[in-house]
């Protein structure tokens, strides 16, 4: 492989390391931050997603705390971990983990969250904000993303960027993060998704390519301009495998590359607890 490895766990613990200074800096002022997580029934991936957040959490010392809602429980369960947690002056920010269940509706738990502890960033306040150029949660996919290439120097500015997805927690707010102002974005970004015919005469443009799309080995080499940054956001799970958008050959033309394993995962825990430390500073006024 020519490419070099864009390893999310460097990056993951640059942000943890700064956001464990934080909480240390709080707990000496009395104030312990904490984060929620709504699991909705026990599908395999999202449970370990969980996990993952609190074992983190624990390493870094924020509290965690926890709702699991039986799949046979129906909205108003849900619904009511959410009040709980909006209620709960422990819980600086929550996340709903994504996708619920078919049955559950996660746009409306969602629209009643309570704005100040979105800490996946997701709720419309936040993408509103983002829209806007305000300060708030960014989504912490794109957002790791985001401190990832700013990790490993890739110029941003004025680059040719494509996003392949238009999802709402991925494609969508990694275009607008990208094309905002200011350090680590200012890119020239282009958005394609499935209605777009002949697919590959933008992405073969883009100097930086992310896959947003959930369709394994999606991005193919002959997708890639040589020397292209190719970053696969987008992953799929089939049993115990995870399958990134980008095929792993594309590594013979890319300059960089996601690796199978490691790549965005790790960063995207590392953010979510970032976006919790500032919900929990911006609470106690610090
Ligand atoms: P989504 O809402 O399902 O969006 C998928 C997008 O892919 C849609 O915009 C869709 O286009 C596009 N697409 C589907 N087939 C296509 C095709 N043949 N050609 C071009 N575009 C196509 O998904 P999402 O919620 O944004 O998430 C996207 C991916 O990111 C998923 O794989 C998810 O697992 C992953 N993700 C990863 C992390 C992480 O930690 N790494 C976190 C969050 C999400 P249309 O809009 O035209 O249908």
């Amino acid at each position: 492989m020519a490419a070099q490895l864009l390893e999310g766990s460097p990056v993951a613990e640059a942000v943890l390391a700064d956001a464990q200074a934080r909480v240390e800096t709080m707990k000496a002022r009395g104030v312990t931050p904490g984060l929620g997580t709504i699991l909705v029934g026990e599908d395999g991936p999202s449970a370990g997603y969980v996990r993952k957040k609190h074992e983190t959490c624990d390493r870094i010392g924020i509290a965690s705390f926890h709702h699991e809602v039986p799949v046979d429980g129906g909205q108003e369960a849900l619904l009511a971990a959410v009040r709980e947690f909006n209620d709960n002056p422990g819980v600086d920010g929550y996340i709903i983990q994504h996708p619920v269940p078919d049955g559950f509706d996660f746009g409306e738990a969602l629209a009643l969250m309570d704005p100040a502890k979105d800490a996946d960033g997701l709720h419309p306040t936040s993408l509103g904000k983002l829209v806007l150029q305000e300060k708030g949660p960014v989504p912490c996919t794109p957002a790791g993303i985001q401190a990832m290439l700013n990790h490993y120097g890739v110029t941003t500015a004025g680059k040719n960027l494509v996003v392949v997805g238009r999802g709402p927690t991925l494609g969508r707010p990694m275009a607008l993060l990208m094309s905002n102002r200011g350090a680590g974005a200012d890119a020239a970004v282009t958005v394609v998704h499935s209605r777009v015919p002949n697919l590959a005469d933008y992405t073969r443009r883009a100097d930086i390519l992310i896959g947003a799309v959930g369709i394994p080995n999606f991005i193919q080499p002959d997708m890639v301009k040589p020397g292209a940054v190719v970053v696969s956001g987008g992953i799929t799970w089939e049993g115990k495998k995870l399958l990134p958008d980008v095929d792993e050959s594309v590594g013979e033309v890319a300059s960089w590359i996601t690796p199978r394993l490691g790549g965005v995962g790790p960063t995207t825990v590392a953010l979510l607890l970032k976006n919790t430390v500032d919900a929990a500073e911006s609470r106690a006024a610090l």
